[in-house]
């Protein structure tokens, strides 16, 4: 704290990110990254950028990205909106969007950036309890607010709502901006983006960070009705007119190019995420049915933080949080078959020994 300060980041009670540990060798199991790595025609991609060198801005519009984009999904390019990672995108959809008279409303337990973003833009929000089973009931959102944005699948439980499901929500709330946060949808969820032309409050947001294994590039995006994406660029332009450089717009538009690359690794990881759960089940893990490319379980007999605690001295990261409800629980992200063998046989070990 200091003096310097203004009013408004005295308040602020910050994000923070799962850890990015220095130490080498480590299984990191913590911040859901993708272990595949990108399609090798992404890093040709950049690799030309810099050939070309980068003393000029980038395109502040995006537009071969978002070109690219369009054509994947079977929208229009002023449909879609691109920014420096899904997190930006989402802070620009709560400044531009959600910030309303009324309050927005989220799950209780959900992504834990959106309590953030309302302190940082002033949102009021009114959490709505997951059910008894971490599931998101549709019918419990027929209620007056000011906007609504839910992950789907939701962050950290995995746990995933049909398209009809997110559909009710969406055709429920024809007054407010409904957002689906798809971080995770590549993973077995099915994309709303099918019903952005009938419904002009649904708005999309998507990530390159973990289906496209492109955390380190930074690229999120938004699909929507022209209107919404318009007070996204509204924003933007009044922020940062350049939020992606020139690598990053290479990279993201080769990475959609690529959908054979993109169609194996997501596989991949469905089909470790499979072996992984029934592996947890039988070292005594009640485990929530996942469509992300993690796992949210929690064990009969011992606690979450101890068991976190203990992986991580045998150098496996996983996260714990701290929380009301959720407390007893691991997020655990789905690795490489080896990276997920190891996580098995020390958990196998440690439930042994004690
Ligand atoms: C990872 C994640 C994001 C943010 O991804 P970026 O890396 O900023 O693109 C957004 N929403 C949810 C639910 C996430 O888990």
């Amino acid at each position: 704290m200091s003096k310097y300060w203004s009013p408004l980041v005295r308040e602020l009670k910050p994000y923070v990110p799962g850890e990015q540990p220095k130490m080498q060798r480590l299984v990191k199991l913590n911040t859901n990254e993708n272990p595949y790595g990108p399609s090798p025609r992404v890093l040709e991609a950049i690799r030309e950028q810099l050939d070309e060198g980068l003393k000029l801005y980038p395109d502040p519009e995006s537009e071969h990205l978002r070109e690219v984009i369009a054509r994947y999904y079977g929208v229009a390019a002023n449909q879609v909106f691109v920014g420096n990672g899904s997190d930006e995108v989402l802070a620009h959809i709560f400044h531009g969007l959600l910030k309303q008279d009324r309050p927005i409303l989220f799950p209780d337990i959900t992504y834990s950036f959106y309590p953030v973003y309302c302190g940082l833009y002033g949102v009021e929000s009114r959490p709505v309890p997951l059910d008894e089973n971490f599931r998101i009931r549709p019918e419990d959102y027929d209620q007056p607010n000011g906007g609504i944005i839910f992950p789907n699948p939701n962050a950290p439980t995995g746990c995933c709502l049909s398209l009809k499901e997110v559909e009710r929500i969406v055709g429920g709330n024809p007054d407010s901006v409904v957002v689906v946060d798809e971080a995770y949808v590549d993973f077995g969820g099915e994309t709303a983006v099918a019903l952005v032309d009938r419904y002009p409050n649904l708005l999309v947001s998507q990530t390159l960070s973990k289906a496209r294994s492109l955390a380190g590039l930074r690229v999120g995006l938004a699909i929507g009705h022209k209107d919404l994406i318009e007070a996204l660029n509204r924003v933007k332009n009044s922020f940062n007119s350049y939020p992606l450089d020139r690598l990053a717009q290479a990279g993201a538009a080769a990475a959609f190019e690529d959908d054979a690359w993109f169609q194996e690794t997501r596989q991949r990881v469905i089909d470790e995420r499979e072996r992984v759960t029934a592996g947890l089940a039988e070292r005594g893990f009640d485990v929530l049915p996942s469509a992300a490319n993690f796992v949210f379980c929690q064990h009969r007999e011992h606690k979450g933080a101890a068991l976190a605690q203990a992986l991580r001295e045998q150098g496996i990261i996983v996260r714990h949080f701290d929380k009301p409800r959720i407390d007893n629980f691991l997020r655990i992200t789905i690795g490489t078959p080896e990276q997920n063998n190891e996580l098995l046989i020390a958990l196998g070990t440690l439930l042994q020994a004690t």
